[in-house]
């Protein structure tokens, strides 16, 4: 058996992707900025897509800049607003403890630089409290990132309601979408964003190409510089297929959107229930407020790494909330954030779903985890101590 559950990282090219990288590949392969017919052609190839994703996200044509990805996207955003607060000497960038690391890491580079990056705690149910928005956001930012749906625990973050605090103050607001295009709603006049950040191969795209769109008005410069693609904001021959296969990925993503989340929603629903009933463990971030598809647990214990391996073994791809940097184990800033100590934050197990996923693989999954998971307890001194009193469970 092999299951794949790991969509959160990445997703199969859909059939519809796929033709139409290579329909394009094969038969436009102009460069969109040559004056000749070949050229043009790939042009008019390029502005429909272009009107075709603005019209999914409920943006104008010129709002959509292509770009390599989700993590270009953010760093162009953030560093656009940054740039021009300071312009009008504000430095403070607001953002979350659960973003990504193309946000985390690009405001850490900011902080460097000058800027004051303050960090918004969420409660312990994954979710920033708006309060917490409304107390931090004041006429002083430079900008406020909040993402749309966290990637680690799928939580699901009041963003309509911060962009409307920024807007009040006069601040700029970025969110990174990338797990939720696709996948949920996604309206950018209905959320109130500046910009948003998406990426096409967490929808069934291909790898290395998403957008970023940028409110008219909302101040942009490039990150890369050269000719005069994307209106002289993004440079370089622009990847035709890639964009012709992601704006097809979104459309047929958004099409089943409402038979795919049942689906989705069922089987999340059917692994919770089933892997809740392992003693000592907890699902991370809150059961309703999260992205179909999405489930995150921590395992008191066990090493989240040894349970990846083992699943592996068994032919199920998952993820753990932890990042293995440079031969040292950190456990997951998101785990951390919502209150796992350490010890229980390595013990953590993600599965992402897709709309291929079936019955037979949550069956297969729940057969296969809890046995896992007490091979390896039974091999830890860990869980022997907390077995024997010598410490306390956590969960
Ligand atoms: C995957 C992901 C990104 C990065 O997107 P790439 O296209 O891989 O660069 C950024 N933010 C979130 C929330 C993601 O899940």
């Amino acid at each position: 058996m092999f299951v794949y559950a790991d969509h959160a990282a990445t997703t199969r090219i859909s059939p519809e992707a796929l033709a139409a990288y290579t329909a394009t590949a094969e038969e436009f392969y102009g460069n969109p900025s040559s004056l000749h017919s070949a050229g043009q052609r790939a042009k008019e190839i390029l502005d429909d897509c272009r009107a075709r994703i603005a019209k999914v996200l409920n943006a104008d044509a010129r709002e959509i800049i292509f770009t390599s990805g989700g993590s270009e996207a953010d760093n162009q955003a953030i560093r656009s607003a940054a740039y021009a607060g300071l312009k009008k000497g504000k430095r403070k960038l607001i953002s979350t403890a659960i973003e990504h690391h193309a946000v985390l890491h690009t405001l850490k580079k900011l902080e460097k630089e000058g800027f004051e990056v303050v960090l918004l705690p969420v409660q312990p149910n994954g979710i920033l409290d708006v309060e917490t928005a409304r107390a931090a956001i004041d006429e002083d930012c430079a900008l406020v990132s909040v993402m749309l749906a966290n990637n680690e625990i799928g939580t699901l973050q009041p963003v309509e309601e911060v962009a409307a605090l920024c807007k009040e103050r006069g601040v700029p607001f970025h969110t990174d979408a990338v797990q939720a295009v696709g996948h949920i709603p996604v309206d950018v006049r209905a959320i109130g964003c500046d910009y948003l950040a998406l990426s096409a191969h967490k929808f069934c795209g291909p790898k290395g190409v998403g957008v970023l769109y940028a409110r008219r008005g909302a101040p942009l410069s490039p990150l890369i510089e050269g000719g005069a693609q994307e209106r002289g904001k993004r440079a370089g021959t622009e990847d035709l297929p890639a964009i012709a296969a992601m704006t097809a990925a979104l459309e047929a993503s958004v099409a089943d959107m409402g038979r795919a989340s049942a689906v989705l929603k069922k089987l999340q629903d059917k692994l919770i229930d089933g892997l809740s009933r392992i003693p000592h463990c907890a699902l991370n971030g809150d059961r309703e407020r999260r992205l179909p598809g999405n489930i995150s647990f921590c395992f008191e214990g066990i090493e989240g790494e040894s349970l990846l391996l083992l699943l592996d073994e068994k032919g199920i791809c998952a993820s753990s909330g932890s990042a293995c940097t440079s031969g040292s184990l950190d456990p997951s800033h998101v785990l951390l954030a919502i209150g796992r100590v350490h010890d229980v934050a390595h013990g953590s197990l993600r599965l992402t779903l897709g709309a291929e996923n079936t019955e037979a693989d949550a069956d297969y999954m729940l057969e296969a985890i809890p046995e896992v998971v007490s091979y390896l307890r039974n091999m830890s001194p860990v869980w022997r101590d907390l077995q024997e009193g010598k410490r306390q469970y956590l969960l």
